[in-house]
């Protein structure tokens, strides 16, 4: 049964490319221009969450690697800033039309190897082009200060943007054509080499971008791409002393890492997050049914800025879990090349033992599990785990204290705004929080009191666009990203300082 199961999802799979069978099997990394094995000739490989296959095989690389892409990228930083910056927005419109041309193609791949399902990849393919080229206009409009000195006057100040050098960028596997695309080549248009370490387990993905990055004419060493293990890749990437800054994406733990690590660099830190949705009692029930559903299973749950808890007012409580039980139950996990799917299996073994974890931990202190609750049976690997509903639970859960990743609307009942606004903000983490109400005041109360990058309202906490500052407060780091906000983060202020006062001047 299983493995027919696997034998019909990799039919669909060539069904899907007409025909054209996509084997992704020894692929490299690249370092100055060139693809090429890790130094100590060592591999790891990346197996499909969908049907156990094994999808590929890539360099393990080590401290060697990356000594030796941080040396070629440093000495190539001043070949990048010296590009004009014409030139460099030229690059990057290129690299997008390359990956256009390829959405399905790029889109089968991200799912195989995530497990997301094809109309969330196809839509996270397409999205590459508008994080990329909004940073490129912006550069065209770089406005900087002409200052009067305050202290003499014969003094003249102007101020200037200077890249930071070379940066290391570290990605997460849960969007790995989106977060590349915020900071990858936008690091590079500012100005910067780059030396970039993507996830482990989605790095088919991050090969198909550095090849549109070549393609494109981007000339080698301005970014390299170094695979392997976080903690010896990442690190060593973060501990050496030629790399000016680090752009890191992932979990709040390896951000604490990198800040006992990283010394006097420049850090951005884009970490995890435990958005709650609250519902007070005069919410829309179906508007809120509908953010709660897309903000705790779009990609499994797993995003950084999905509904981590639901908190609701008890007097709309019984109304909203009538309401969002059953259409949870209807939704179909399996196939996630079909589209008639709304959920595929969850990215890798972690991932579901955490979502166990927690729903076990949630029921020990009283809750109900209302839908979903454990694995799904008869799939081709184990990790297919349902849309989940827990009712019940209590503040001293796991799921109110760390964030879960996974498939899970979590329901904390709360009795007036104050106590919810605690509940939310206890954690201390702060990506993105959202309320539903219909009282202007009470929106406006809670936007200023929930301690976040991001406040929505009447909307799913699963909210960001391409212009929004993105980043967190307090355990989900610092630092802001996207649009124009990139532009800031990858360059530095210098200020030229002339004094006018003399003729010979
Ligand atoms: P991890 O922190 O496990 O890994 C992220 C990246 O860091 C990977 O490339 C990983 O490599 C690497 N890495 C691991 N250990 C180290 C280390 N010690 N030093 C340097 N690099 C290291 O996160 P996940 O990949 O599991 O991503 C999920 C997390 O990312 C969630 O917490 C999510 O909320 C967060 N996230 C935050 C976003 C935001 O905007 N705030 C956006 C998206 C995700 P390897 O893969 O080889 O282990």
């Amino acid at each position: 049964m299983i493995a027919r199961e696997a034998e019909n999802f990799f039919t669909q799979k060539v069904k899907l490319l007409n025909g054209e069978l996509v084997m992704v099997d020894k692929l490299k990394m690249y370092i100055g221009g060139e693809w090429v094995e890790a130094e100590s000739g060592d591999t790891f490989s990346v197996t499909s969450p969908v049907t156990g296959e094994t999808l590929a095989q890539l360099p393990k690389g080590g401290r060697e690697d990356v000594k030796k892409a941080v040396d070629i990228a440093v000495e190539a930083q001043e070949k990048v800033q010296r590009t004009p910056i014409k030139e460099r927005i030229q690059l990057a419109y290129k690299v997008t039309e390359l990956v256009r041309q390829n959405i399905d193609r790029y889109a089968v791949d991200l799912t195989m190897e995530h497990g997301k399902i094809l109309k969330e990849s196809i839509i996270e393919v397409e999205d590459v082009t508008p994080n990329m080229l909004w940073n490129a206009e912006d550069l065209k409009r770089v406005e900087t200060p002409v200052l009067n000195a305050y202290s003499k006057p014969n003094m003249m100040q102007i101020v200037v943007r200077d890249p930071l050098g070379t940066i290391g960028v570290i990605t997460p596997w849960n969007f790995p054509w989106v977060l590349p695309a915020e900071f990858v080549v936008q690091a590079f248009l500012a100005g910067n080499s780059v030396v970039w370490k993507p996830a482990s387990y989605t790095p088919i993905s991050a090969v198909h971008m550095m090849q549109c990055i070549e393609k494109a004419g981007i000339p080698p060493g301005f970014i390299n791409m170094v695979t392997g293990p976080g903690n010896i890749v990442g690190r060593a990437l973060v501990e050496h002393p030629m790399v000016d800054g680090i752009c890191f994406t992932g979990e709040t733990t390896t951000g604490e890492d990198i800040t006992k690590r990283a010394g006097l660099k420049k850090i951005i830190l884009e970490l995890g997050a435990l958005g709650p949705l609250i519902v007070m009692n005069d919410a829309n029930v179906e508007k809120a049914v509908e953010d709660i559903i897309f903000g705790c299973y779009t990609t499994g749950g797993q995003c950084c800025c999905a509904n981590e808890r639901i908190l609701v007012q008890e007097g709309i409580h019984d109304k909203l879990v009538q309401a969002l039980t059953p259409k949870v139950k209807k939704m179909k996990l399996g196939d996630p090349l079909k589209d008639t799917t709304d959920m595929g299996p969850l990215n890798n073994e972690s991932v579901v033992q955490k979502m166990e974890r927690h729903v076990e931990d949630a029921v020990n202190k009283g809750g109900k599990v209302l839908a979903g609750g454990a694995r799904t049976q008869g799939f081709p690997t184990k990790l297919y785990y349902p849309p989940t509903v827990v009712d019940d639970v209590s503040t001293d859960t796991l799921f109110n204290k760390v964030e879960t990743f996974g498939p899970v609307a979590p329901i904390i009942t709360f009795k007036t705004l104050d106590e919810a606004i605690e509940i939310a903000n206890a954690p201390r983490y702060g990506l993105s929080m959202a309320i539903h109400t219909k009282n202007f005041r009470t929106a406006l109360e809670a936007s200023r009191r929930l301690h976040a990058g991001q406040v929505c309202i009447n909307e799913s906490a699963y909210y960001w666009d391409y212009n929004n500052p993105w980043g967190g407060f307090r355990k989900t780091g610092f630092g802001r990203v996207a649009g124009k906000w990139n532009f800031e983060a990858f360059t530095d202020l210098k200020t030229l300082v002339f004094n006018i006062g003399r003729s010979e001047f």
